[in-house]
């Protein structure tokens, strides 16, 4: 846990019981070696909240803060269709990407939060796979996060990756965009962990991607991962039909290529953009004027799986994306597999 940090938390606050676990008293002490204002939460846990903040400072300040906490819910929600169940390490992320659907899911206040309790949650991981042999159990420890943000504080994935490593039938997989540190790089995974780097054109990532790193340190990162011998993939999301689209996803593809040159067992998931109403509404109180192409009249409305609606491009734009970037990357990555396309 010595790797440069990708994100320095303006404070960290503390649950009180999160003290009796080893991380959660590493944590402490860590912060407090850095410099970092660090508070125990009252033993309610509630976060003091200053009252009559704008809605963008109030989330900005919540970015910049690092909770350490205890988790207690050890039921793991689902993940269809990409994995059997998510794996709740940590919560929240501080980047800044204007899409990000957890703008809807964490509240007005998206800490960064960080659950010290990590063998209970490995426990609980392994008496599912457990409950499902022989069959094959897969978990997502992205769907709330973006876990590799924090990693190096932390160590957790690198602690999960071992542990699904020993696992019979069980296997672990994330998203990110950031890069990975170097004990997680050299974690012992028997090839039971799937990296997906998440990629966009640089001139979306600098757009819409704001606190995240750019395009060629992912990249860079990904070459890393592969030369651990992780089994990787790429996420292209989200896609987006904005000014010269087509030129700049194929540009994209030509760039991972050049990067990684194509090899076996690759995976690429393409997603293209949507929005809620909701969604909709919160990105404009974030990022006033910030131009995230959302216009009702150019998409399509389509009710989704859990009972609220989403605008997605029209279906003849939606295929003539995904038929672009398949053909680029039957072009570049011949041996590649693009797992689905949404
Ligand atoms: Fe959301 Fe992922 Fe961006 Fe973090 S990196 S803000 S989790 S989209």
């Amino acid at each position: 846990m010595t790797a440069t940090p990708h994100f320095v938390p303006r404070q960290v606050l503390l649950e009180p019981d999160a003290l009796g676990y080893p991380l959660g008293q590493e944590l402490w002490d860590r912060f407090r070696a850095m410099g970092v204002p660090v508070a125990m939460l009252p033993p309610h846990r509630r976060i003091p909240v200053r009252r009559g903040l704008p809605a963008r400072a109030a989330f900005l300040e919540a970015k910049r803060t690092l909770v350490v906490a205890v988790r207690r819910q050890l039921d793991f929600a689902g993940c269809r269709p990409s994995a059997h169940y998510q794996l709740p390490l940590a919560s929240s992320c501080p980047g800044l990407c204007q899409y990000c659907y957890l703008f809807t899911t964490l509240g007005k206040r998206p800490y960064v939060r960080v659950y010290v309790n990590l063998e209970e949650i490995l426990d609980r991981a392994t008496a599912l796979v457990d409950g499902r042999l022989p069959e094959e159990t897969s978990f997502e420890g992205s769907a709330t996060s973006d876990p590799v943000a924090i990693e190096s504080y932390t160590g957790s994935l690198a602690r999960a990756v071992e542990h699904f490593a020993g696992l019979p039938r069980a296997s672990l997989r994330f998203a990110t965009k950031y890069p990975p540190p170097r004990a997680l790089l050299q974690a012992r995974h028997r090839g039971r962990t799937r990296i997906r780097f998440s990629v966009n054109p640089p001139a979306l990532v600098e757009r819409f991607e704001r606190g995240t790193p750019d395009l060629e340190t992912r990249l860079r990162a990904a070459r890393q991962a592969r030369e651990a011998g992780y089994p990787i993939g790429f996420l292209v999301a989200p896609i987006m039909a904005t000014e010269g689209w087509q030129d700049e996803y194929r540009q994209l593809i030509r760039s991972l290529a050049g990067s990684l040159g194509d090899h076996p067992g690759l995976t690429f998931e393409l997603i293209t953009h949507r929005f809620t109403a909701r969604a909709k509404a919160r990105i404009g109180e974030l990022f006033p004027g910030a131009g995230l192409p959302m216009d009702e009249a150019e998409r399509e409305f389509r009710w989704g799986q859990f009972g609220y609606g989403k605008y997605v491009y029209p279906g003849p734009l939606r295929r003539e994306m995904g038929a672009v970037l398949e053909k680029a990357i039957a072009g570049s990555f011949p041996s590649a597999t693009v797992l689905y396309t949404v």
